[in-house]
């Protein structure tokens, strides 16, 4: 599909965004080159992997010539959208940017299915050995590597145009102990061994099973231990807990060089600093990470949503809204966490959550809240539950498990609101989202998760420091119209670059690095601050030769793609 040629050079990730050229000799290799892996040499790494090499067909070939076969194609259109799509699959990825209409179930069936951005080759790894293999392979051929748990990533971290792919899922170790014995010896409270392979609702299950609790995604699919905590990981019990980040007591990784290793606080310390909160897939491949699990017991939440419709008219709506941003530091210095939606004129609070409390205490803590909204006329509905445990609440308001309901096809922006925005600066909070909810590229959902985490964690880490000043990880979604022109689709990018992200720059210029936008011209001051610098020394010890490569990953600003989107050292 031909895109225009603006768009094109918006989304930065698209196949012939950039005209630049380059001494060859300082690219990775791409298919059509002469260094590009004869047929053998491939072979031979199959062989090596014990047959576990995978050449990509990208999933929705089958929605074109000559692969075209129309019922399988009818179906999967249906499930594009949704993550669980994506997971099963060795080289696919959700982000509709990434995925650039190279080979989509929509687009017309006589276009040409693109390899584009999906990795030509993938190891299925089952082992540290076929993770080593597949690096030492990249680095002797000079290919570029994406490694993928599920897909997930936002920013389409896990895709990379001629590409050697690591796919992680099938290391799904779970495991719990009550009484943490391994080499962290700051630490002997409960604990689980958790492998990329695990996805969140699988982990809040059988840790419900084992009378325990453990941070993980809203999404009940995201990986635990790959992107998701490798980024920070914020979770509905982060206001108790902090981010999973926080709570890392090990690291098993293969770093570049194919070496198995461990890194904790104390061993191989840089590295347990970098993993635990410097983004996935530029340090090293993760096997297994091991983090603190909690006592699990009753979860008291309110649910509370409020209309523009039954208001009693638009402006004291958004006084409404107002009213309940400036509750938000009450309830987070309570330990609450606060996760919202303002999409289509409803606000949704889904739910104020209190860990280890009782309907009285969450009634209390939300009754100045509900008399603002009485003394507005602005009738609410509210759900007051305790549940037994963090998994009942959890399938409660994000199930039905094991998928939910929430398609995750979308572009997204996002700045980490702290608290003097919401004691000073309200009003001017409330302006930007009125404008966000009326923009003409619309609709964007309004979305908050609001929550306190340590000033200090455990053990120090790479999580970005202005977290710990956070009150909102304020994200703006706009959900990808697959039904929509990919130019249409592509002026929510823009919207969201010129009007969300300047709108919320007034407030803070931090970003949380899994759910900004990958166009983001700030993103190394936005995503990592003044851990940049020493985030990058990390990488030059344990991947010297640059194997790893994410988009706006650490280090990313010193590539760039060719006119043929081979990867290019600046
Ligand atoms: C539906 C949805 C809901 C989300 N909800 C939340 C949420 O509640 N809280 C939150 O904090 N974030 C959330 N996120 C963002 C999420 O944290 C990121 O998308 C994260 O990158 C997902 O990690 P993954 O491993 O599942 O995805 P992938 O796309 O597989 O990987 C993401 C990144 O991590 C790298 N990576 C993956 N596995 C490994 C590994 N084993 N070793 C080394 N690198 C690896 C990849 O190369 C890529 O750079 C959500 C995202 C989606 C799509």
């Amino acid at each position: 599909m031909a895109l225009p040629t603006f768009l094109l050079a918006l989304s930065g990730i698209a196949k012939g965004a950039h005209s630049l050229s380059f001494d060859r000799s300082s690219c990775k290799c791409v298919p059509q080159d002469s260094c590009w892996p004869l047929t053998q040499e491939w072979q031979s790494l199959n062989q090596t992997v014990e047959g576990r090499l995978i050449v990509t067909v990208p999933l929705a070939s089958v929605c074109h010539q000559p692969h075209l076969a129309q019922s399988q194609c009818e179906k999967l259109k249906d499930g594009w959208p949704f993550t669980q799509t994506h997971i099963p699959d060795p080289a696919s990825f959700v982000s509709p940017l990434a995925q650039n209409g190279s080979c989509d179930p929509y687009s017309p069936q006589t276009s040409k299915c693109d390899i584009g951005n999906y990795p030509v080759y993938v190891v299925n790894a089952s082992t540290p050995e076929h993770v080593a293999a597949a690096l030492r392979f990249a680095k002797k051929k000079n290919i570029r590597v994406v490694v993928k748990s599920t897909g997930h990533d936002l920013l389409g971290k896990s895709s990379g145009h001629g590409s050697l792919g690591i796919w992680m899922h099938s290391f799904n170790h779970l495991s719990f102990t009550p009484k943490y014995t391994g080499v962290n010896s700051n630490y002997i409270g409960p604990a689980a061994r958790i492998g990329p392979g695990v996805l969140s609702y699988e982990l809040y299950e059988k840790a419900a099973k084992n009378g325990l609790r453990v941070l993980g995604g809203t999404c009940p699919t995201v990986a635990v231990a790959g992107g998701y905590t490798a980024g920070g990981g914020h979770s509905l019990l982060s206001g108790k807990y902090g981010l999973s980040a926080d709570n890392v007591l090990e690291w098993e990784v293969v770093t570049s060089n194919g070496s198995h290793i461990t890194a904790t606080p104390t061993h191989n310390a840089d590295l347990y600093w970098a993993l635990s909160g410097g983004g996935g897939g530029v340090f090293a491949v993760t096997l297994s990470m091991t983090v603190k699990a909690f006592p699990d017991g009753p979860i008291a939440t309110a649910g509370l949503t409020f209309e523009v419709s039954t208001s009693p008219n638009e402006d004291v709506f958004w006084s409404a809204v107002q009213a309940f941003h400036k509750q938000i530091p009450v309830f987070v210095d309570y330990g609450a966490s606060a996760p919202y939606v303002i999409q289509g004129g409803i606000f949704s609070l889904q739910p104020l959550t209190l860990p280890d409390k009782s309907d009285e205490e969450v009634e209390d803590l939300i009754a100045p809240l509900l008399a603002e909204l009485n003394a507005l006329k602005v009738p609410y509905k509210l759900n007051v539950t305790t549940f037994p445990s963090f998994y009942d609440m959890f399938a409660a308001y994000y199930g039905p498990l094991p998928y939910g309901v929430v398609s995750h096809s979308e572009v997204q922006a996002s700045r980490l609101i702290p608290r003097p925005t919401l004691l000073q600066k309200s009003d001017e909070l409330i302006k930007v989202h009125r404008k966000i909810a009326s923009l003409k590229e619309g609709p964007f959902w309004i979305v908050g998760n609001s929550f306190r985490v340590p000033r200090t964690p455990s053990a120090p880490n790479a999580v970005l420091p202005a977290w710990r000043d956070t009150d909102i990880h304020q994200m703006v979604v706009g959900p990808w119209n697959w039904t929509a022109t990919w130019t249409e689709n592509l002026a929510k990018e823009q919207a969201l670059l010129d009007t969300v992200l300047p709108g919320l720059s007034q407030f803070s210029r931090s970003t949380y690095l899994n759910e900004g936008t990958p166009n983001q011209a700030d993103w190394k001051e936005a995503f990592y601050g003044s851990n940049y610098g020493r985030l990058r020394k990390i990488k030059r010890v344990y991947d010297p030769d640059d194997v790893f490569y994410a988009k706006t990953g650490v280090g990313s600003d010193e590539w760039s793609a060719d006119s043929d989107q081979r990867l290019c050292r600046i």
